[in-house]
């Protein structure tokens, strides 16, 4: 394969209408990059950036795809983690299916994934989203591989087939879930296709180890044999989280808010950094519904040996290197000592 390098010039040229997002002088990097010299194969001391793309439907990712190419045309290997959740409903809906959440004794909710989600699942993740996305990110010059958890085992974990829920204030034991927690991450898988210059566009499911506790009356209604594999769904911010702990890895969250605000009604309360145990006690604190899974998600990073997490919008231009410069809520390491 050949490598395209971009000159300065030619980078801010092509660049030029997109840096106007308040970023002041240290916004784009239009300097080639530290590396610079360095081809993109080479393995130096900086680690790759690994960016969740999110927003639902509140975002276009467009811009944040934009930026992918400049970091990567600046010699940055960059991984792309996404999710969807949002797509799988519309999708179930248009089937004539009900997406079903349910709520854990703890008060946390997730989706309960059946069988049939869970072919809507792959239809939509690995298939059309991910697509879309990989195909975007060749019109940018960016040689994007796309790569479900399933796909040489880059995301795996155990099976979850039983869940306990709350329902009517009753605990009840529901049996079925394809779910399951990401333990395990195919990092040489990654660094193989990065030292390749490819970009990988990854996505859940992810392969779910079935446990020898799981019941055997079959894949629709408890867990398969013990041992063996099924696709299992799990939380797309988790497995950045877990992607960008195996990297060391810088990890870039892009959603629909500024970050994390300590009202989350007043974006005017944004908090910037989060360096303490103290720190991340108030952005603990803070967040409040699915943003309760992005402050999980960036503890887990860290504590998995990521570099640094930052939560940011999706919605600035080139959000990314937005996000770097001091622009949503930076998790450093510190917090989690
Ligand atoms: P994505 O689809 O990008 O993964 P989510 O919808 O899962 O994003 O999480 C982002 C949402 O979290 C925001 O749109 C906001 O409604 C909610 N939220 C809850 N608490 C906070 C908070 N303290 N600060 C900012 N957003 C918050």
């Amino acid at each position: 394969m050949t490598e395209t390098t971009y000159t300065k010039a030619e980078l801010e040229a092509a660049h030029e209408d997109l840096v106007d997002n308040d970023l002041g002088e240290d916004g784009l990097r239009t300097d080639g990059g530290q590396r610079s010299g360095a081809s993109r194969t080479s393995k130096d001391e900086s680690p790759p950036v690994v960016v969740k793309l999110g927003g639902a439907r509140a975002v276009d990712p467009a811009g944040a795809l934009a930026d992918v190419a400049h970091l990567v045309a600046n010699g940055e290997d960059v991984v792309v983690v996404h999710g969807g959740s949002t797509a799988v409903d519309d999708t179930l809906e248009r089937l004539g299916e009900e997406p079903e959440y349910v709520e854990t004794p703890g008060g946390v909710a997730g989706r309960f994934t059946d069988e049939a989600t869970m072919e809507v699942f792959e239809m939509v993740l690995p298939g059309k989203l991910n697509t879309d996305l990989v195909t975007a990110l060749q019109n940018e010059g960016v040689n994007a591989v796309g790569l479900s958890g399933v796909d040489g085992q880059l995301l795996t974990g155990s099976r979850k087939s039983a869940v306990k829920v709350l329902e009517d204030g009753r605990k009840k034991i529901r049996r079925g879930d394809h779910s399951g927690t990401i333990e395990s991450v195919n990092d040489d898988l990654l660094s193989t296709l990065l030292s390749g210059g490819y970009v990988p566009v990854v996505t859940v499911p992810a392969l779910g180890e079935e446990t020898a506790g799981a019941s055997s009356t079959g894949r629709g209604e408890g867990g398969g044999a013990a041992g063996t594999f099924t696709a299992v769904n799990a939380d797309a911010d988790r497995a950045a989280a877990a992607t960008a702990a195996a990297l060391g890895a810088e990890l870039v969250v892009l959603t629909d808010v500024a970050g994390v605000y300590e009202d989350p009604d007043d974006p005017e309360t944004l908090i910037d950094a989060v360096g303490s145990p103290a720190d991340l006690e108030a952005v603990e604190d803070a967040a409040e519904g699915f943003m309760t899974k992005k402050v999980m998600a960036a503890v887990e990073a860290l504590e998995g040996g990521a570099a640094s997490v930052t939560v940011a919008d999706a919605n600035n231009r080139d959000p990314i290197t937005a996000a770097r410069t001091g622009h949503g809520t930076a998790f450093e390491p510190g917090a989690v000592r």
